[in-house]
């Protein structure tokens, strides 16, 4: 676990209760990618940041956080937008990765980036009360793109933006993705690989786990032809 590199893309709803999970169980070395600076509308949410951190961008505000309570992580700090010209170096750096964002495009490049460098990675998203979370092991279960082929349109996203988050349901959810981080750190196998959880928050509260496979036509690799040729008839 000491030598376990983890980034954190996105220290917002659900990168905060992530990062706090992945230091209580022992994470060592802690990387954070955020452009933004902590806001107001931040400060009940994300309950690391306090009201003297807004303007400060939040990954120096999270890793001040850290090193308060927990010297012993090594936090490394990147206050840019994950892009297709820093997306695979910066991945290929780390033994995992969380997706923390909000935005559909950035789960994508994620996801292209991890399976170019057969980086695992657990995928997490939540609008209004659902919250989902995947864990991707490249070439092996299926990937987002198994999953959502492609990416939604801008009117969707901003749906989601528009529907915001509900803070325990981004806890949970960052909190699992943590988890999985931890397992696969620990060569333990990951809970949700392969499969994808819905935890809906409306009514009583659901857990609901569904197995996905890999899609076959899906770039990624993950596929296999159930049949082997030898199964074919004839001679
Ligand atoms: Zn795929």
């Amino acid at each position: 676990m000491a030598t376990e590199r983890i980034l954190i893309v996105g220290v917002g709803g659900l990168g905060v209760p992530a990062l706090w999970t992945l230091a209580r169980a022992g994470a060592r070395q802690l990387s954070l990618v955020d452009p933004d600076p902590v806001e107001l509308s931040n400060l009940a949410r994300q309950v690391i940041y306090r009201t003297a951190d807004i303007g400060t961008p939040k990954v120096e505000a999270a890793a001040r956080w850290l090193n308060e309570r927990f010297p012993d992580v090594s936090v490394e700090r990147h206050a840019v937008a994950l892009d297709a010209s820093n997306a695979a170096r910066l991945i290929a750096a780390h033994d995992f990765v969380i997706d923390a964002t909000d935005s559909p495009a950035a789960k994508f490049l994620i996801n292209d980036a991890c399976i170019a460098t057969r980086t695992p990675f657990v995928y997490g998203g939540v609008v209004g009360m659902t919250g989902q979370a995947m864990t991707v092991i490249p070439t092996e279960t299926a990937c987002i793109r198994c999953v959502f082929e492609t990416v939604p349109d801008e009117d969707e996203i901003q749906g989601c933006r528009e529907a915001g988050i509900v803070g325990p349901v981004a806890g949970a959810i960052g909190a699992m993705q943590a988890g999985e981080a931890m397992r696969a750190a620990r060569a333990q196998t990951t809970l949700l690989s392969g499969k994808i959880l819905t935890y809906d928050a409306s009514g009583p509260s659901r857990v609901r786990i569904t197995a996905v496979s890999p899609r076959q036509g899906c770039d990624c690799g993950a596929w296999r032809p159930t049949h082997r040729e030898s199964h074919a008839p004839g001679k």
